[in-house]
């Protein structure tokens, strides 16, 4: 099935021809002044409310009539694919794609981006979380041309269930430990980027994509804004403990080859320790003392010990290992069901 491939550019506008529609189903268009990029799963409620919010701050109060909203329809089972239908009937500056299934809000990310054209592109949340009212101030630090980027993070985890908060913190902190990049505590994936910064991130082409990560490994100079946590207008976080802690793991083994050093830094260390032993039986037996063995459950406990070692840092290796494989796989990021 054609669809958008990670880093391309999209299809040239025909003169006379700006409303047909490109052979994967996307409608052929022009480069506009903002696109906002948006992934959706399970958001038939908060669509409404975002887009009226956001036609409300740009269109209306600002005067930015020249936007795209590209909407990501990531597998949803509700009714989110005929919001989306609906909307880009009703108003020609929305876009959509639909994926086959559920690829993840990374998948969802990239597709959006691959497929913007603004000069100006902001990614944000369908929840209302990422609220569209700061765009504009967003849009004045980078207009200026000092920064390519602006980013925002949350200073509070008001709201958030402490255990989640508490983890979020840990991993911010192993991040710091480990990783090559630094990576800001709290930040959001509600950003508003230029083209050039834009072309940067779609330029890298992993599969296991980690956008906490890719943000500051292409650099460019960041504008911060902060704001409270806001709580989800409407329908429930997508993210379960689970999908959480692996996404985490997943941008260790993304930015950091450090877990691998683990098992040599281990094995140097058990080393040493053995040789020390040995010595200490050797000088006994020479001295004349008799070396008495201690029963078995020391023994056992070693085995258990050194053997749960092993296992820990060969699991290591599997994960980099099965990384790696799905690079080498390169299978598409996602798969488009529909797009307009
Ligand atoms: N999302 C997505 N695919 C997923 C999970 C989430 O497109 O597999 C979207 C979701 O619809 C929302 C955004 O990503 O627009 C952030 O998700 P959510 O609000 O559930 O995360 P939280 O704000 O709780 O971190
Ligand atoms: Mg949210």
């Amino acid at each position: 099935m054609p669809q958008p491939k990670g880093n391309q550019q999209g299809a040239a506008v025909i003169p006379g021809e700006e409303n047909c529609t490109r052979q994967d189903g996307m409608r052929v268009r022009g480069a506009p002044y903002i696109s906002l990029v948006i992934p959706c799963l399970n958001e038939e409620a908060a669509i409404p409310l975002l887009y009226e919010e956001a036609v409300k701050v740009l269109d209306e109060k600002e005067g930015i009539k020249d936007l795209e909203f590209i909407f990501v329809d990531d597998g949803s089972t509700d009714s989110t694919l005929n919001q989306l239908r609906k909307y880009a009937a009703l108003d020609k500056r929305v876009h959509y794609l639909s994926f086959s299934r559920n690829f993840g809000k990374e998948a969802a990310m990239l597709a959006g981006l691959a497929e913007s054209r603004g000069k100006y592109v902001v990614t944000l949340d369908a929840d209302m979380q990422d609220p569209p009212a700061l765009v504009p101030e967003m849009l004045d630090a980078v207009r200026g041309g000092e920064y390519d980027c602006a980013a925002t993070r949350r200073v509070t985890r008001k709201g958030e269930p402490p255990v989640r908060s508490l983890f979020a913190r840990g991993f911010y902190y192993l991040m710091a430990m480990v990783a090559e990049i630094s990576i800001v505590d709290g930040a959001r994936d509600f950003r508003l980027m230029s083209r050039v910064y834009v072309d940067a991130i779609l330029s890298l082409e992993e599969r296991n994509r980690f956008s906490k990560g890719i943000f500051p490994w292409i650099g460019f100079k960041t504008k911060w804004f902060e704001y409270e946590n806001i709580g989800r207008s409407t329908g429930y976080s997508k993210w379960s403990f689970w999908k959480l802690v692996s996404y985490a793991f997943n941008g260790i083994i993304a930015f950091s080859a450090k877990p691998l050093a683990i098992a040599s830094v281990l094995g140097i260390l058990f080393f040493l320790a053995s040789l020390v032993l040995i010595s200490g039986i050797v000088i006994k037996k020479m001295a004349g003392y008799s070396v008495n063995v201690d029963g078995w459950a020391s023994t056992t406990c070693i085995i258990l010990f050194t053997s749960g070692v092993q296992l820990f840092s060969v699991g290591i290796l599997g994960q980099y290992l099965a990384k790696t494989y799905t690079e080498v796989k390169r299978r598409p990021h996602y798969i488009i069901r529909e797009a307009l």
